[in-house]
């Protein structure tokens, strides 16, 4: 049996962290399908196409990813998926709280699907995407947080 993983997240945009954290989870299955959660009640910063296209570029050296947007139940899109495994960062405490939350209802719904966590290495432990969208909105320099191909895209846009 293919061993696939699930990584959901907004990746609004991808950062150095959600790279680190793929191409080492990529190492462990077989397959891993980025998850990008598609919620319309939320104001997004990117579209989902640019979303796709930047995490596409950022990962083009890595054969056993999949990039797909979802906007059901996290669980139901996994099991579609036929995903055994829901990968997560847990970078800080507050982290934990919300995710240790959000698996046991997974769990609850959904028994079948395993939720994994993946600590960030050292250097991208204080990188979100929220403070890179603050950085943005105060004009302030990102290269360092993120991969080119947000870097490109935002270069082109704003
Ligand atoms: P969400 O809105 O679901 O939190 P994100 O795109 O912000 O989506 O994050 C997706 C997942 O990646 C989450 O599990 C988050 O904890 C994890 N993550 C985000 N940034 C990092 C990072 N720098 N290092 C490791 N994991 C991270």
């Amino acid at each position: 049996m293919k061993k696939i993983a699930i990584y959901p997240g907004s990746f609004d945009p991808i950062t150095n962290g959600h790279v680190d954290l793929i191409k080492r989870a990529c190492k462990l299955f077989d397959e891993i399908i980025i998850g990008i959660a598609h919620n319309s009640k939320k104001k997004a910063f990117l579209s989902i196409n640019d979303r796709i296209d930047t995490i596409n570029t950022a990962l083009e050296d890595i054969n056993n990813i999949r990039i797909l947007s979802f906007d059901t139940l996290l669980v139901d899109f996994a099991s579609l998926q036929n995903a055994q495994v829901i990968l997560r960062g847990l970078r800080t405490i507050s982290d934990f709280e919300y995710e240790y939350q959000l698996s046991a209802m997974n769990k609850h719904i959904n028994p079948n699907i395993e939720t994994l966590f993946m600590t960030p290495t050292e250097q991208y432990a204080n990188i979100s995407s929220s403070l890179i969208k603050e950085i943005i909105a105060l004009e302030g320099d990102i290269s360092v947080f993120v991969p080119a191909s947000v870097k490109t895209l935002l270069k082109h846009r704003l």
